[in-house]
């Protein structure tokens, strides 16, 4: 840089994406709009003499069923529209096979970024750790980083090989390689660790507050953050603000000088912060949080409702609608099949799920039984993902339910190893993604251990065999489950969790909901 020269940049972000590159009903967000509004703001930047550049902070990956049954292709070449420069890895990024990923990497423009993903017992990174752009004579770098949490929240199968170091070292190490070749003037970290008030981080890995906060000042300029799915709008020092509004102004959060950004999720907000160089010295000369059609529910007097957008509405972009509309109705008319009926609700709301034994588990459990001839079920509570409401069942929603594309697998145990395994995963704790759900199975659970163990109502017996249905995220050791995918008695049926449900409801359609109400789980602590 000059002596006395100011420079201007402007960054443009999003995070936790989560698949969303259409609209939703009311039309809110989609990257057609997105488009529009960041071409609009990139060139409002370059007219005022800065340069701009477009990033994400991770979590592209799952969450709405055209795209996880595309594999996000839309998404990401949407994204190549749009303009993003770059990408941080986020958990979800791990949700399907790496095979997955690296073609998503092909179908990308711009560079997947992490610099603190290893290669198991090794030095080799395992993707580009940054990237280095001029923008109007400026260098500026960004870095990329992951969630140590990825380990544990992630599919095992798909994170055997990878290794995942503690932020802060590997953003010292990654500063010093870069202040040691490519000399840049701003330094940016794009993570996807969540932000944390006041670096409160509980039972997760720490965030984006606490890796600001180690690092000597001056390592890094700027946090472009996700995973919490926040829009970090601080209220005061130290505390966001908890109800934000679109339209609202935003005050990002800053730690030992250093910026951190968020911008919720879903592509609803566009972040925007325009800075000032000079002189080795950085300002944020603006910020703000922009609302990508997002609307508010207002009641008539009548009765009816209107959905009201918070600004002006942003028209979608032609050359985007012509490259994703292809994929959304081919998407369409696999997913609005319909598959079966219920005459009531099946619950698999996260506060159901995590918390008590529901007739949606039920459902899915025996489905996984009758796939493998088992004597009883379990999974993880957190792996249902919503409920199926009363009337008919579309492939669409059963999709919805088990986004996550696990195989039934099934083993078999001697009475004695089928206490074992109940007395860890009968005990995880409600509120946790591992909250057990069972089939065929009742129990008395202590916190430590489990008695009164029965099994399709007869008594446990230890040296007789019985053969366990589950999934191959929980057999592999998710969600801190034992593993069984090594035993001698393991069989992978290849058959995928939302099929074997969805061949269940065809057969046992009407389903009745009194058929699957569950009991006999009783937890004393
Ligand atoms: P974020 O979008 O913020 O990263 P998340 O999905 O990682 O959210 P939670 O919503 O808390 O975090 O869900 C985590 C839980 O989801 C896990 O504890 C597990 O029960 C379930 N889960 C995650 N991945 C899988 C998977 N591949 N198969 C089955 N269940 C999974
Ligand atoms: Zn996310």
């Amino acid at each position: 840089w000059q002596t006395d020269r100011s420079y201007r940049f402007t960054l443009l972000h999003t995070n936790d994406h989560h698949g969303h590159f259409w609209t939703n009903e009311q039309g809110e967000y989609g990257l057609a709009a997105q488009k529009t509004l960041m071409d609009q703001q990139r060139y409002d930047a370059q007219a005022k003499g800065g340069g701009a550049l477009i990033l994400s902070a991770g979590d592209v990956n799952t969450g709405v069923p055209e795209s996880d049954l595309l594999d996000a292709e839309p998404d990401i070449r949407g994204m190549n529209l749009v303009g993003y420069d770059a990408m941080a890895l986020g958990n979800h990024e791990f949700d399907k096979p790496l095979s997955v990923l690296q073609k998503q990497q092909k179908w990308a423009k711009f560079p997947f970024l992490s610099a603190n993903i290893y290669q198991k017992g090794s030095d080799q990174r395992l993707f580009k750790p940054w990237a280095v752009f001029n923008r109007m004579g400026l260098k500026i770098a960004v870095i990329g980083l992951t969630t140590t949490d990825t380990l544990r929240i992630a599919n095992p199968q798909n994170v055997e090989q990878i290794e995942i170091r503690d932020p802060v070292k590997e953003t010292e190490k990654a500063v010093a390689e870069l202040r040691a070749s490519e000399k840049p003037d701003v330094i940016i970290a794009l993570t996807h660790m969540g932000h944390y008030d006041d670096g409160q981080h509980g039972s997760n890995a720490p965030g984006d507050v606490e890796l600001a906060r180690s690092l000597p000042p001056g390592t890094l300029n700027v946090i472009i953050g996700g995973h919490s799915h926040d829009a970090v709008c601080m209220a005061k020092e130290n505390v966001s603000e908890q109800n934000y509004q679109p339209g609202q102004p935003c005050q990002p959060d800053r730690q030992n000088g250093v910026w951190i950004m968020q911008a919720k999720e879903w592509g609803k907000f566009v972040g925007r912060g325009d800075f000032i160089f000079r002189n080795g010295e950085l300002t944020l000369e603006k910020y703000q949080l922009i609302p990508v059609n997002l609307k508010h529910k207002i009641k008539n007097l009548d009765g009816s409702e209107t959905w009201l957008p918070y600004q002006a509405l942003i028209p979608p972009n032609t050359a985007m609608m012509k490259l994703l509309t292809p994929y959304q109705l081919r998407a369409g008319k696999q997913l609005d099949v319909n598959v079966g009926s219920s005459d009531g609700v099946f619950a698999g709301e996260r506060n159901q799920v995590r918390f008590k034994q529901t007739n949606l588990a039920q459902l899915i459990l025996r489905a996984q039984m009758a796939a493998t001839h088992a004597d009883f079920a379990v999974i993880s509570g957190g792996g249902i993902r919503t409920s199926l409401a009363q009337g008919s069942i579309r492939w669409r929603d059963l999709l919805q339910v088990q986004p996550f594309g696990n195989q039934v697998v099934s083993v078999t145990l001697r009475g004695s190893e089928v206490l074992d395994y109940l007395a860890t995963v009968a005990n995880i704790k409600p509120d946790a993604g591992g909250f057990a759900q069972f089939s065929h199975i009742s129990l008395v659970a202590d916190g430590k251990h489990v008695s009164d163990v029965k099994i399709n109502g007869e008594p446990l017996q230890k040296e007789k065999t019985y053969r366990m249905a589950t999934n191959s995220f929980n057999a592999s050791g998710g969600d801190g489950y034992p593993r069984i995918d090594t035993h001698a008695g393991f069989s992978n049926s290849g058959l995928r969790d939302a099929d074997v449900l969805r061949d269940y409801v065809r057969q046992h359609s009407p389903l009745k909901t009194a058929d699957y109400v569950p009991q006999g789980i009783v937890h004393l602590t």
